[in-house]
């Protein structure tokens, strides 16, 4: 029987003519040359933690995991390499080990160096641009089977639409990327009205290092996060509360909360009320284990960037919209922020975003929802996050992202034969 790939959320699927996990960039060289030689499609996938079907390839589909590790670090330059398979959560580990550390991450650690940043993945924090932002030179074989080097001395051309290209230019089997000293957090978590943090959010995100917040549907609430750096000594949550309080409550208790929504919605605004939205709580640890947890509780997801000074406007027409359209909504709404940053298709490209993420609890249904917050987000000239849902296509992008053509003259470049395109690259790249 021919091998099912699916992505994390279920919601991908993809019957590829085979699934190849090569060892060394060499192997990487005669898949692509055989591939393309026979005109056949070829496609890398990462963690498979995108919601978009860019991973998907009816093609050759390959996994790049055991290109991984760290291979050199550069002190002096705060710089480290590493195979691009290489997972965020492995990443962690042997940063720390050398005393270093990203320096901002996302929600979560499982996905791979070279999948987060093809998507343009972000954490939160007003001076901090995104993952891809981090990288400063890489390797990747193209289209046709060469190996191309690219840093700012040389294909410094290649590297500046590579950092995000969606999987569309090539295999990448190595990154460079800055890192920081190793770092502690002081987590501070509290409920606040959503109000209270929509009147006071330019404050609230300029004041902290990292902040973002949780709007509850049906309620009033919303759960804040702020991160900030301290070099005060580790005062991590006790082990059984923070099981309790991370894993149980966050993943296993509400888990069981959207089950029970999904079997009657009816029930969710009640529900609501019982997400873990009171009590504070502070906590000092290493950064990257404050940064990412564990998110068990599947979903599905949609997430757009656009320009931060929209973001207490959107999210109120947001409300708005969904108490008149009646939504039944058992996951939050999470708000964050980044940097401007300068990578041509980066969600964050030349100014200061704000990103609206919205969830979907597993096997409900989530497409009128999403492209009602999807006509909103248009209004403030949004871009959508590459890895999560979206109904864009290539003209309404170009029209998003001042550079895009500068994107597309390379792609034509380093995949003049489109070996690794598919249905995604199609809809998005044209
Ligand atoms: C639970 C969950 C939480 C998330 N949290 C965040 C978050 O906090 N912030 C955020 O911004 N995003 C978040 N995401 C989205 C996620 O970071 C992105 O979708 C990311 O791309 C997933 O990485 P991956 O390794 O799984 O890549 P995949 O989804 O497997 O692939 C993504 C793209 O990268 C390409 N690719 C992968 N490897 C290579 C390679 N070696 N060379 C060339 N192209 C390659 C693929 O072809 C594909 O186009 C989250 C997703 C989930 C499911």
């Amino acid at each position: 029987m021919a091998y099912v790939w699916k992505n994390w959320a279920g919601n991908e699927t993809a019957r590829p003519l085979s699934f190849g996990s090569p060892h060394t960039e060499a192997d990487v060289v005669s898949l692509v040359q055989s591939a393309h030689d026979a005109g056949h499609k070829v496609k890398v996938v990462g963690s498979g933690h995108s919601f978009t079907p860019a991973a998907v390839s009816d093609g050759h589909m390959l996994s790049i995991g055991a290109l991984k590790g760290i291979r050199s670090i550069d002190r002096e330059a705060k710089t480290v390499v590493v195979g691009a398979g290489t997972t965020l959560n492995e990443l962690n580990f042997l940063l720390h080990a050398e005393g270093l550390a990203l320096a901002n991450l996302g929600d979560i650690a499982y996905q791979t160096v070279a999948g987060a940043i093809s998507t343009s993945t972000h954490g939160t924090g007003v001076s901090l641009p995104g993952l891809a932002a981090q990288v400063v030179g890489m390797r990747l074989v193209d289209g046709v089977g060469n190996v191309v080097v690219a840093s700012a001395h040389e294909n410094a051309h290649i590297l500046d639409v590579a950092r995000v290209s969606v999987g569309a230019l090539g295999v990448i089997t190595e990154c460079t990327i800055k890192v920081v000293d190793a770092f502690r957090l002081h987590a501070h978590e509290m409920p606040m009205k959503l109000d209270d943090v929509l009147n006071n959010v330019d404050d609230l995100k300029s004041s902290n290092d990292h902040f973002e917040f949780f709007w509850i549907p049906h309620t009033r609430w919303a759960l804040t996060k702020r991160n900030n750096r301290t070099t005060d000594a580790l005062q991590p949550l006790p082990k059984v509360k923070g099981w309790i309080e991370k894993t149980f409550m966050e993943n296993y208790a509400f888990g069981a909360l959207c089950r029970i929504g999904r079997v009657k919605p009816s029930l969710i605004p009640r529900l609501a009320t019982a997400l873990p939205s009171s009590g504070s709580r502070t906590y000092i640890n290493d950064s990257y284990k404050i940064f990412a947890s564990p998110r068990l509780v599947r979903f599905y997801e949609m997430e757009h960037s656009l320009p931060a000074e929209c973001v207490a406007d959107a999210l109120r027409d947001i409300r708005s919209m969904v108490e008149r359209k009646k939504y039944m909504l058992n996951f939050p709404v999470e708000v964050r922020f980044t940097a401007s940053d300068d990578v041509p298709l980066s969600t964050s490209y030349g100014r200061h975003s704000a990103y609206i993420a919205v969830h979907v609890y597993k096997g409900m249904e989530f497409e009128p929802f999403f492209r009602d917050v999807e006509d909103i987000l248009r209004g403030y000239q949004a871009r959508p996050h590459w890895g999560k849902v979206h109904h864009r296509d290539a003209a309404e992008l170009a029209t998003l992202y001042p550079r895009f053509s500068d994107f597309l003259s390379v792609r034509d470049e380093l995949d003049p034969d489109r070996t690794f395109a598919n249905r995604y690259t199609d809809r998005v790249f044209g």
